[in-house]
């Protein structure tokens, strides 16, 4: 199965949860002598500048978006990427609903955890500066860089966000606020885009993935991300094959924030199928 290794088709930056700016990212792309990198930052579209900076630098950006999401049926979240968007203006109402709402439950995570740990908006909010949004992320930042949490994922971690912690109901809130997957997918559909669920083992959306694929209304799925062993890229390279859909792939990195150890920029890749149909749209 054919891979093209020279592309990355899913990144963070400082715009939505990473820890590098658009700049840095395309910096380090070439370094790694990457020729494309979809710059898939959640809920938010990239500034022209992105854009431009990847051309001066010889790297493809890829126009692309994470979108988040509810499956309705299910009451989970879900991330579908939406690749070689046409027209953005479709796409910022989207964007600029699910950052408002992101930013209310932020700020209300905020109020609350001022009662369990020394922090001030002012020192919070400076880790937003450049974002689309107050992401969580911009918080655990904040409680990083302090000290509070011991790692950025683990048992500190979870006590503050998971389900059960002291934002968990937020966390909740914060998923409520999310468009349903119908309409993220007809929206970038709207927008002639390409809708793509992310990484079906990281949120257990293999059931959404059968249905929508069936019903003919997804373009793609994300095989080659840190989430899925080899045996659940074997499960989704046949997915796509009974449903035709295309398959991509990428290190979703995130920077320091990184969710897997494994989520190096450029070690994870697009089919040569996905790539093509994204590079042509
Ligand atoms: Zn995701
Ligand atoms: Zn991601």
């Amino acid at each position: 199965m054919t891979q093209v290794t020279t592309a990355d088709f899913h990144t963070h930056t400082t715009l939505s949860d990473g820890s590098l700016t658009a700049w840095e990212l395309l910096l380090q792309a070439k370094r790694l002598q990457k020729t494309h990198i979809a710059v898939t930052d959640h809920d938010a579209l990239q500034p022209a500048s992105t854009f431009a900076e990847g051309d001066y630098l010889g790297v493809k950006v890829i126009p692309a978006i994470e979108f988040s999401a509810r499956d309705t049926k299910r009451n989970r979240r879900l991330h579908i990427l939406c690749y070689a968007y046409k027209k953005p203006e479709i796409l910022l109402p989207l964007c600029l609903a699910t950052c408002r709402s992101r930013s209310v439950v932020s700020l209300k995570m905020l109020t609350r955890l001022k009662e369990h740990f020394p922090l001030s908006d002012e020192f919070v909010l400076k880790y937003s500066t450049g974002s689309a949004a107050v992401y969580k992320w911009n918080i655990v930042s904040a409680l990083y860089e302090l000290g509070m949490l011991g790692e950025t994922k683990g048992k500190q971690y979870t006590d503050v966000f998971g389900y059960d912690g002291i934002c968990g109901d937020l966390i909740k809130e914060e998923m409520a606020g999310y468009p349903s997957a119908e309409t993220v997918i007809d929206v970038i559909h709207e927008a002639g885009g390409l809708a793509v669920l992310a990484h079906p083992f990281q949120y257990n959306s293999t059931e959404f993935l059968e249905e929508t694929a069936a019903a003919g209304d997804l373009d793609g799925v994300e095989v080659d991300h840190p989430s899925a062993t080899d045996e659940q890229k074997t499960e989704l390279i046949d997915t796509a094959k009974r449903h035709g859909l295309f398959k991509t792939g990428g290190s979703d990195f995130h920077g320091i924030y990184n969710h897997y150890p494994t989520g190096l920029l450029g070690k994870r890749h697009p089919y040569q199928d996905g790539f093509d149909r994204i590079v042509s749209n």
